[in-house]
């Protein structure tokens, strides 16, 4: 195919060294076009850029020689070949050595016939030999030795020099034929990809990343500012006059409450259609200005709707709201209920299935609870709606202010700052590794003597990693085994609860959690916002270095809810000792404030937070970190200037990033 021009769009399959077979395999994992595949980043490098003569190699350390092969020998024992070869330069000679590579023998002996020079990368073991380096024929370019190498997900399912070796044929053919941003950044997109997948040096790949995240946030930003234009445009909404008087509630709204509640109040007093969202700590009361706006809708004689991101979650609503709010008609939807037209001014309580049929329900006000898109998701169906429903997004994700004003600069925000009084924040510790069994103890005793108190155990992960690099990563199921015989001595009532049961199983257990039939849960990071479990009190959490900090803060909210002191152990699953990490856990300790600790995430920076660290709840971005303010700021500064030019930034990522179904950024298509 020589040096035709690929561009995203060009199907996988017109690409050198991609026959059907390879392309039946690519297309199971969904990798279809040359964006598909060039967007498939490398998830580690092995650096072997080194080049070095055999009398500089030093044991333990990664180094290529250029050499030629003076002897080659195949044996088998016991059903396993073992390839050796002698190999040489101008300063001495090298004994190598493979195992199970039946074919290796041929290659070596056409190379030693020819005298060709070869690239042979590795590290010398303490015996003094190279067992099982990579080899290659010298050249101007390798592709697997004598640089820094790209490695992929081994989930591909496709050798890695066969995908290098397509990797490098699309790096150099591909020509985009809209680079965003061009103008504004000094590598182009198509340098970019280049540099992420064979970088000239370690630090470019950074910068590759940087102008991938560049172009993702720039184009977060221009969809963000198109939806507000969209928003402006909808038709009026209900004006919905302000209360005259509160409800009787039985508590005094705290500051911060009372500031929110007016902000919301007078918003919904209008006929321009609302799109707010309300951010707010676990714990700081959002459920009642929820049921506030609620109480103004219906008052006006209209309709509202509340809805919750599981059905257990829109059953404890209603009920906490029809504690609080005894006046209010409220009627629970379930995806098997039909709604018909209600006569008088009635609340829908219920999930998603709600939005099937807004047409009948016909609120004024719609309450979105801890949402994870912000206001972006259901615009096309309010849209579908007369008069326009005012829309209120409620989270706990604590989303600084700065990020308010550029990548959801279509919402307007609420704050609650504060909790109610009386609430103390979540004790938390960094338990040191090896310390975990006294921590899990002291748990085990406390729960011994109040077994009706709960336990919440939270793994990143529910099986064991079959991929490289994270097999040491916790998870729920062997957890569940390690603390069986732990369990056992503490009489402690284990419970598990993932996304790989049945619905059954995980009914089966809320309904023992509800019934306060289990005393620790072991769970993945789902129940952050699918349960509401005041008798929560002790949280621990397993390899807490993969959680972003804002998501550690939700996390350990879900304890202490009722107003009982909450406790947080953290326990990390590194494999040495990182001390970086260990301190920004640290300061997450001690900090209680969910913004500040927003903004703690926000400072964080660097290359190592590029490389797809995981960041549960906030993994909404593929490439950018939103840890990096800096460049957050210069795209913002780049949209500000330039966006007049690029009334078309119809945004690639879009089109070709499959975006994360979670997301909360991306418009539905
Ligand atoms: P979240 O913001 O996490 O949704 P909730 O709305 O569930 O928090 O409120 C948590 C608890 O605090 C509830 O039991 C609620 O009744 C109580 N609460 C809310 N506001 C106040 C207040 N101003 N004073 C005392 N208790 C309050
Ligand atoms: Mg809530």
């Amino acid at each position: 195919m020589g040096t035709a021009q690929l561009s995203w769009d060009t199907p996988i399959n017109s690409i050198k060294g991609v026959g059907e077979a390879t392309q039946k395999q690519l297309n199971q994992i969904g990798i279809f076009s040359v964006a598909d595949a060039m967007l498939k980043l490398p998830i580690h490098y092995l650096d072997r850029s080194e080049r070095c003569t055999i009398a500089q190699l030093e044991p333990g350390v990664s180094a290529t020689v250029v050499v030629e092969i003076m002897r080659a020998n195949q044996v088998f024992i016991r059903g396993k070949t073992i390839t050796t070869a002698t190999i040489k330069d101008e300063t001495g000679t090298l004994k190598c050595i493979w195992f199970n590579l039946r074919h290796l023998i041929t290659q070596l002996n056409s190379a030693m016939a020819g005298h060709q020079k070869l690239f042979v990368a590795g590290e010398v073991s303490a015996k003094g030999e190279l067992v099982q380096p990579t080899i290659e024929l010298f050249s101007e370019s390798p592709l697997h030795t004598g640089r820094v190498v790209p490695v992929y997900s081994a989930s591909l399912g496709i050798p890695q020099g066969k995908w290098r070796r397509i990797l490098y044929t699309l790096t150099n053919q591909f020509r985009p034929e809209a680079e965003l941003a061009d103008e504004l950044t000094e590598l182009s997109l198509s340098q970019a990809l280049k540099q992420i997948h064979f970088p000239d040096s370690p630090d470019s790949v950074a910068a590759g990343r940087e102008r991938l995240a560049f172009e993702e946030l720039l184009t977060l930003i221009q969809l963000s500012d198109k939806t507000k234009a969209q928003w402006n445009s909808l038709p009026p909404a209900q004006a919905l006059p302000g209360l005259k008087k509160l409800p009787p509630l039985p508590f005094t709204l705290t500051n911060s409450q009372a500031l929110t509640w007016q902000e919301i109040s007078a918003d919904i007093s209008h006929s321009i259609a609302m799109n707010r969202i309300l951010v707010g700590d676990v714990g700081s009361g959002k459920t009642v200005i929820a049921g506030l706006a609620v109480t103004q809708a219906l008052a006006a004689g209209q309709h509202a709707a509340l809805v919750a991101p599981t059905k257990i979650l829109a059953e404890q609503h209603a009920k906490t709201l029809a504690q609080l709010f005894p006046q209010l008609a409220l009627q629970i939807v379930t995806s098997q209920t039909k709604i018909t037209t209600a006569t008088s001014p009635t609340l829908w309580v219920g999930t998603h299935s709600i939005l099937n049929q807004l047409a009948t329900c016909k609120p004024a006000v719609i309450i979105f609870d801890e949402q994870h898109k912000f206001g972006v998701t259901h615009r096309s169906l309010i849209s579908q709606l007369q008069p326009t429903p005012h829309t209120l997004t409620m989270t706990a994700t604590p989303i600084p202010r700065s990020l308010m004003l550029t990548l959801f600069s279509h919402l307007q925000a609420s704050y609650i700052t504060e909790l109610p009084p009386g609430r103390i924040p979540t004790k938390t510790w960094v338990v040191p590794q090896g310390k975990e069994v006294p921590g899990l103890d002291w748990i085990g005793n406390q729960l011994a003597a109040q077994p009706q108190r709960l336990c919440l155990v939270v793994c990143p992960f529910i099986d064991t990693s079959q991929t490289e690099g994270l097999a040491h990563v916790p998870a729920v199921k062997p957890v569940a085994k390690k603390l069986a015989a732990w369990a056992t001595k503490h009489d402690v009532k284990l419970g598990i609860l993932h996304g790989q049961q049945s619905p059954a199983e995980q009914a089966n257990t809320i309904k023992r959690l509800i019934n306060k039939d289990i005393s620790l849960l072991i769970a993945t990071p789902m129940v952050e916002v699918g349960l509401d479990l005041p008798q929560a009190d002790y949280m621990v959490v397993y390899g807490a270095e993969r959680f972003g900090l804002a998501s550690l803060h939700q996390l350990r909210g879900r304890v202490g809810r009722s107003g009982q002191p909450g406790y947080c152990l953290l326990f990390t699953s590194l494999e040495k000792t990182n001390l970086q990490i260990l301190s920004r856990l640290s300061k997450f300790a001690q900090e209680p404030n969910g913004l500040k600790i927003a903004e703690l995430d926000l400072d964080r920076r660097g290359a190592g937070d590029l490389f797809g660290t995981a960041q549960h709840g906030f993994s909404d971005l593929q490439f950018a970190a939103w840890t990096n303010r800096q460049q957050l700021l210069q795209a913002q500064q780049a949209y500000a200037q330039f966006s007049p030019l690029h009334p078309d930034w119809i945004s690639w990522f879009n089109k070709y990033v499959k975006p994360n179904k979670n997301s909360s950024f991306y418009a539905p298509s």
